[in-house]
């Protein structure tokens, strides 16, 4: 079977493009690693799509991925290992140029969107993984519940540790934010709500630096990069929100990316091979937001089925 588009990602990209793909005529598989939807269905709340006033993440995604399975889009749930560009088997007939290794199934397309998105970013401490379920978390919305009346510390000083912080001060007795610099990096409107939580302490200007405890996170040190000094902090959970890195790394080096790994395209989402590209968070671009996600995926799926359409 040779797919007409495959799409790696089922996030907010990669369902806008199988459904643009599947509705101009063409044959769509979507291959996902992990759950459909990405990381917006761990956010309570979308209150900036265009049309829509208020609703879950979980729930925007559940109805466009009923939108792409209504229309006949295929899925398949397994981890995209490799990317490779070439025919694969000159036993097939037809115009096989992308294969993908995803499990152990090869899957042939002609024509290829990337749309892996972000995964969050460690902390690179030792005991990181131990204490991950133990203690430590990456999601407040999904893990808060656990950590209710108790005392928390959330790392960070951008637009997702500050709304952790928010959303965690309704549950926990005690939050703490901290945070490497002197001023935290987040929008006004959610600094303002975060000041007016009685129960957030603000600590800046300071590095977490070690995880301590025996079966469970008990404690965390902070070195203070004022005074140099190191203290303990009581705690029964870290949630750990440091930004993200793209899931590129199936891509080779054929595909040109930049620094930090995000994929290089031009405006119409292209990379710099022919039949390959680039949608969502996983690109290089200035805005990632749910709108510019979905754009991506209109876009990439437009340019791929002209492709398609010429050869
Ligand atoms: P981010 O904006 O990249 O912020 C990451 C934060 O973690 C920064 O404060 C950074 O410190 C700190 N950091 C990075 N590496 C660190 C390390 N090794 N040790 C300690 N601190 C470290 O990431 P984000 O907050 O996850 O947001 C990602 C994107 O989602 C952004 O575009 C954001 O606007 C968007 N978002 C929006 C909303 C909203 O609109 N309500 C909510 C959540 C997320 P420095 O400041 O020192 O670099």
């Amino acid at each position: 079977m040779v797919y007409d588009i495959i799409i790696i990602g089922a996030g907010i990209a990669g369902l806008t493009g199988a459904i643009y793909g599947q509705r101009a005529g063409k044959n769509v598989l979507v291959i996902e690693g992990r759950g459909v939807g990405g990381q917006i269905t761990e956010s309570p709340l979308i209150e900036n799509y265009p049309g829509i006033e208020s609703i879950s993440g979980f729930d925007f995604t559940q109805r466009l991925y009923k939108q792409a399975q209504d229309l006949g889009v295929n899925f398949v749930f397994s981890e995209v290992r490799e990317l490779k560009n070439g025919k694969a088997d000159t036993s097939h007939k037809g115009n096989i140029e992308k294969i993908i290794y995803a499990g152990d199934t090869e899957y042939h397309a002609k024509t290829v969107i990337a749309a892996g998105g972000l995964k969050k970013r460690k902390t690179g401490l030792e005991k990181e993984e131990y204490f991950t379920g133990r203690g430590i978390s990456y999601c407040a919305t999904c893990d808060g519940a656990f950590f209710k009346g108790r005392t928390v510390a959330v790392m960070g000083g951008g637009n997702s540790a500050v709304s952790e912080a928010i959303y965690l001060s309704d549950i926990c007795k005690e939050v703490y934010l901290i945070h490497r610099r002197d001023t935290l990096r987040a929008q006004k409107e959610l600094i303002k709500k975060l000041e007016s939580a009685e129960n957030v302490t603000l600590i800046l200007n300071s590095t977490i630096t070690g995880l301590k405890g025996t079966d469970v996170l008990e404690d965390i040190e902070v070195l203070k990069s004022d005074s140099g000094k190191k203290e303990n902090i009581k705690v029964d959970g870290l949630f750990v929100c440091i930004g993200q890195t793209p899931q590129n790394e199936y891509l080779g080096d054929e595909i040109e990316k930049d620094e930090s790994g995000y994929i290089i395209t031009d405006g119409n989402c292209h990379t710099n091979v022919t039949g390959i590209f680039a949608a969502g968070d996983c690109r290089k671009k200035k805005l990632r937001q749910l709108v510019t996600a979905a754009c991506d995926g209109a876009v990439s799926a437009a340019e791929a089925c002209e492709l398609l359409d010429k050869t």
